[in-house]
């Protein structure tokens, strides 16, 4: 099967010495000179497309021709021919075409990738098609290797592989931002007590009852959409010792930013017996893998993200990927902010939450480089974060980048059962919704750790894209979920 049907990038990196190759794909463009016509056919596997070659004086049939005229951006075929060195510079080899099928024809005016150069937002609304451009294919490669790349990270180290749940009734995911899983039908529900309203009933105890009461809902509670499944992942960590999650993430929050979506994929290590100093060191040879992995698995793509997308891309990555990131405290970082407080928009101030102009004055200005900013204030992160010996900071871990701000967020988890129990309280939680949570805190506790890493934060990283609806297939945001 895969000798006869050969991807392009197995074509092109054959020897080339006259055999016959079928080329399967779509038509890029197409160009005639007086005795040639030139094809160039991508089937996505690679960044490059391969040139078909057709003489018009030796074609063997005029099937060939006629199929040539009928050709336009978008059409697929199906080529047989033989490979040839290529004259052409940029390319080792290209194709003599001796047969050409039409598989499926792209109208000229009505294909809507006819024209080159479409604008990403244009690309946005057609985004069953865009993969076939050379900026979406590229993504789509990227997308497919980095996740590669993750896996063998952890796979190579004795991580286990865990999937936590996707739909939550936990009452400890913590409020807000969660999209609601339900089978009760708000529709009906309305359109009942509208008619039982009209005809100047009571409402049927049945329909006001299924509408407010979780009891009669698929899970007996009311159930959402995970924000994280770093709660779950603790629990496998606590017996496997290193795990990691690597799936799909929702958060209803209605920020509509070019860093932010609805649905998103997140990676999730959580690691036994790590403290604070382990949790920072895995965090920054992680990033720094994913980068080398990038440049070294994917040159092409890399090459043109580099050139099309964000010149200097590639300069900067091989400058992140050797240094050694910046380790500082909160409280040293908030002293630097401080003593430019007049640059910012917001101004900084210790207990503040960091915003994203002075994530870029630490990484670019500061420090010029990566920073890991631990021991934030308690009262501005998790009721799970390991608390320090001052009651007032706790061992959380940010790991901050030039030209993006936050990419990873991450802690030692408190370990200790009275003093989890105590910031359950302070915070106004209900202790006996997080009894399975606690109980890894009652039997055999260890000290460990965690991050969380956002799977298109770091695609935009590395392709240098700038809005991340254009590093996920098919984002979902505030009113958009299209396709
Ligand atoms: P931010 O302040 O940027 O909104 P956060 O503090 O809400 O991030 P965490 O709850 O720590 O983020 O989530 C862990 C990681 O998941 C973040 O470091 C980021 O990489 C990613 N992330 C968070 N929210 C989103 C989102 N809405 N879309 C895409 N990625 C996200
Ligand atoms: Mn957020």
């Amino acid at each position: 099967m895969a000798a006869e049907k050969p991807l392009i990038k197995e074509i092109i990196s054959q020897k080339a010495e006259g055999q016959e190759v079928t080329v399967l794909g779509w038509v890029r463009t197409k160009r005639d000179t007086k005795n040639l016509t030139f094809v160039q056919v991508n089937d996505g596997s690679c960044f490059a497309s391969i040139q078909v070659t057709f003489d018009k004086d030796a074609n063997p049939s005029n099937e060939i021709e006629t199929n040539l005229k009928k050709i336009t951006t978008g059409t697929s075929v199906s080529v047989r021919g033989k490979l040839v060195p290529s004259p052409a510079s940029g390319q080792a080899v290209e194709v003599q075409g001796l047969s050409l099928e039409i598989l499926g024809d792209a109208p000229a005016d009505s294909y809507p990738l006819q024209k080159k150069n479409h604008s990403f937002e244009f690309l946005r609304t057609v985004a069953h098609l865009r993969v076939r451009t050379n900026t979406f294919g590229a993504v789509a490669r990227m997308r497919s290797q980095m996740s590669f790349a993750i896996h063998t990270f952890f796979q190579e180290r004795g991580f286990q592989y865990v999937h936590t749940p996707l739909i939550t009734a936990s009452d400890c995911e913590g409020a807000g931002e969660m999209f609601r899983v339900t089978t009760m039908n708000p529709q009906k529900i309305a359109e009942e007590a509208y008619e039982a309203g009209k005809a100047g009933k009571t409402l049927p105890e049945g329909a006001a009852a299924a509408f407010a009461d979780y009891n009669n809902d698929f899970f007996g509670k009311p159930a959402n959409l995970t924000v994280s499944g770093q709660l779950e992942a603790e629990t496998y960590a606590l017996g496997v010792s290193r795990v990691y999650t690597f799936g799909p993430t929702f958060r209803a929050e209605n920020s509509n930013t070019t860093r932010h979506l609805a649905e998103f994929w997140m990676i999730e290590p959580e690691m036994a017996f790590f403290r604070l100093e382990d949790n920072m060191d895995i965090a920054e040879n992680f990033i720094k893998y994913l980068i080398n992995w990038a440049l070294e698995k994917c040159p092409e793509d890399m090459a043109f993200f580099d050139s099309r997308i964000h010149p200097g891309l590639i300069e900067t990555l091989k400058k992140v990927s050797s240094s050694d990131f910046a380790r500082v405290t909160y409280t040293e970082a908030m002293k630097e902010l401080e003593k430019c407080a007049d640059k910012f928009e917001f101004k900084p101030y210790w207990g503040c939450d960091l915003q994203s102009e002075h994530e870029k004055f630490l990484t670019e200005e500061v420090y010029k480089r990566p920073v890991i900013l631990t021991d934030y204030p308690k009262e501005i992160k998790a009721f799970y974060m390991k608390m320090n010996n001052d009651g007032k900071t706790v061992r959380a871990m940010d790991v901050l980048v030039p030209g993006l701000g936050e990419i990873i967020g991450g802690s030692e988890r408190e370990e200790n059962l009275e003093r989890l129990e105590n910031r359950i309280k302070e915070l106004g939680l209900e202790k006996d919704d997080y009894w399975w949570y606690l109980d890894l805190r009652r039997f055999g506790s260890v000290p460990h750790s965690g991050f969380g890493l956002g799977f298109e934060r770091l695609l935009l990283y590395v392709t240098g894209m700038t809005n991340i609806r254009d590093v996920i297939p098919y984002p979902r945001a505030p009113k958009l979920a299209d396709f």
